[in-house]
């Protein structure tokens, strides 16, 4: 598997990867990095969430900073054009971090802002310019921009250029444009006006291709489960309560974190295994073995080494951390329901991943239903026990979260997959989930389910084969129903 040192990347952009917690490229990078670093033109198809931006917002730092020169006044090396002002600010915002160890100068510039500070921005010149097409064509009228100079250009998200009716600013933008220059050109789908677009663009272009994230996405049951951080552990082991969680992939960030969920679980009386790069390939083989054989029914694991893992029967993934990319997250739950098997993924969200939950549910196209496992106390108390049969473990208490009015205590248990419930409505402007779910994790109204149907937590039975039991309640469920 390549890293972004294979690819070619200077020591500078390196560090800023490293800085921004990057630790291996997406598809679409490895793809393209090395083509837009060699001056190729590009047709990129690829959406939002696939790592698109880096893929050649890296590649064009590199040429710019191996080609240093300073921009001529009103001018740009680079220009970006992006269908939204949002889009175009967070490109920009790629390019400052990618390139903070460079010194590149970077503007954005889009419509329903005032010109004054846009043009300042430009006055000197910059290396890289992101733009929306109507507002670039103000700043080109009123001379404030000339790209006659652009050695570098990109059309990002083509196909959203054309729904909003900027295929002519683009045509106007591109006849203002030196002959002798790169040009890269995404777009997630090629409907005919795009693929002409392109045709007229670009000079003997590479093509790369990542599969849309939402085809894979949809053959999986999935589910989300709101819960703090320090109680996402105790979380995980009250899933293993259910016997159906026969063979569980869990992902971690982080190796270490991998480590110390598997152990966690074991601790709990679940047999687990982490798999990871820093395991020897002896302990990985033989890790892998017993989750086949069903002697391990979890299988921690990190992004990473969870590429080389093929085992059919997986009947479940549990995110324990959401990952960066969006795609990572089709991957990972792709390992489940394979072959026309049923599957079912699991994320435990923290309040902080928030934000990747909402890309994930911007790119895969989806809502997934969610439960709030909040303010939990039976989670308290599990986690509680596990710790006093492992003496060696530090309890951590979680903040309480501010109840939503009207919902009164928080309930001792809650089930947080009621079969056929309504589900939590996602207000995708809002980024959040709209009606906050009842206590007990059920939309209000709703009867508790019956067992026997998909999993819902039972008391456990704490500490087995953690050395001496735990706590009370011991084997008994809890009262929900
Ligand atoms: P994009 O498809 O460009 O919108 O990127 C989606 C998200 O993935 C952004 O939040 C990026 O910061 C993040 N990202 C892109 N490439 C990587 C990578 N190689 N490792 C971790 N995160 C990444």
């Amino acid at each position: 598997m390549k890293t972004f040192q294979d690819l070619g990347l200077s020591k500078p952009i390196l560090q800023a990867l490293a800085q921004e917690g990057y630790e291996t490229p997406t598809p679409i990078q490895t793809q393209a990095i090395p083509l837009v670093a060699s001056g190729r033109d590009l047709l990129g198809i690829a959406q939002t969430g696939t790592g698109k931006t880096a893929a050649f917002a890296l590649p064009m730092l590199h040429r710019l900073a191996a080609d240093r020169k300073a921009p001529l006044p009103r001018t740009c090396r680079a220009l970006i054009l992006s269908p939204t002002r949002e889009l175009a600010s967070q490109i920009a915002e790629s390019f400052k971090s990618y390139g903070r160890n460079l010194g590149m100068s970077v503007a954005v510039v889009f419509g329903g802002v005032k010109y004054g500070p846009q043009e300042r921005a430009m006055s000197r010149g910059v290396d890289v310019l992101v733009a929306t097409p109507g507002r670039l064509l103000d700043h080109m009228s009123q001379k404030t921009i000339d790209v006659s100079a652009t050695e570098i250009f990109v059309l990002d998200e083509a196909d959203q250029m054309l729904d909003l009716g900027f295929v002519k600013p683009i045509r106007q933008v591109v006849s203002k444009l030196s002959k002798n220059r790169q040009n890269l050109f995404f777009s997630a789908t090629m409907p005919g006006e795009i693929g002409k677009l392109a045709a007229e663009l670009l000079k003997d272009p590479a093509k790369v291709e990542v599969k849309p994230a939402a085809t894979t996405a949809e053959k999986v049951e999935q589910q989300v489960l709101f819960v703090e951080q320090v109680r996402k552990r105790a979380l995980l082991s009250e899933l293993f309560s259910d016997p159906k969680f026969t063979r569980t992939l869990v992902f971690t960030k982080t190796k270490h974190g991998a480590d110390k969920v598997a152990a966690y679980l074991e601790a709990g009386g679940v047999e687990a295994a982490a798999i990871h790069g820093n395991k020897s390939q002896s302990q990985r083989e033989r890790a892998l073995q017993a989750f086949k054989d069903g002697r391990v029914r979890a299988l921690v694991a990190t992004d990473i080494a969870a590429r080389g893992i093929d085992v059919d029967g997986v009947t479940h993934v549990v995110n324990f951390e959401l990952p960066y990319v969006p795609e990572a997250y089709v991957h990972r739950i792709g390992r489940t329901a394979r072959a026309g098997a049923s599957g079912v993924a699991v994320s435990l969200v923290a309040d902080d991943e928030r934000k990747l939950l909402k890309d994930i549910q911007r790119v895969t196209r989806q809502t997934i239903p969610s439960w709030d496992r909040r303010n939990d106390r039976a989670l308290g108390a599990l986690d509680a026990a596990i710790l006093a049969a492992n003496p060696g473990r530090k309890a951590k208490t979680p903040e309480p979260v501010e109840q939503p009015r009207g919902h009164g205590r928080p309930k001792r248990d809650r089930t947080h997959h009621a079969e056929g419930a309504p589900r939590a409505k996602y207000d995708p402007m809002a980024g959040e989930f709209g009606a906050a779910k009842p206590e007990g994790g059920r939309p209000e109204g709703q009867r508790a389910p019956k067992r026997g149907g998909s999993y819902r937590p039972k008391r456990r039975r704490f500490g087995q084969g953690g050395g001496g039991g735990g706590g009370g309640g011991q084997g008994r469920r809890t009262a929900a129903d």
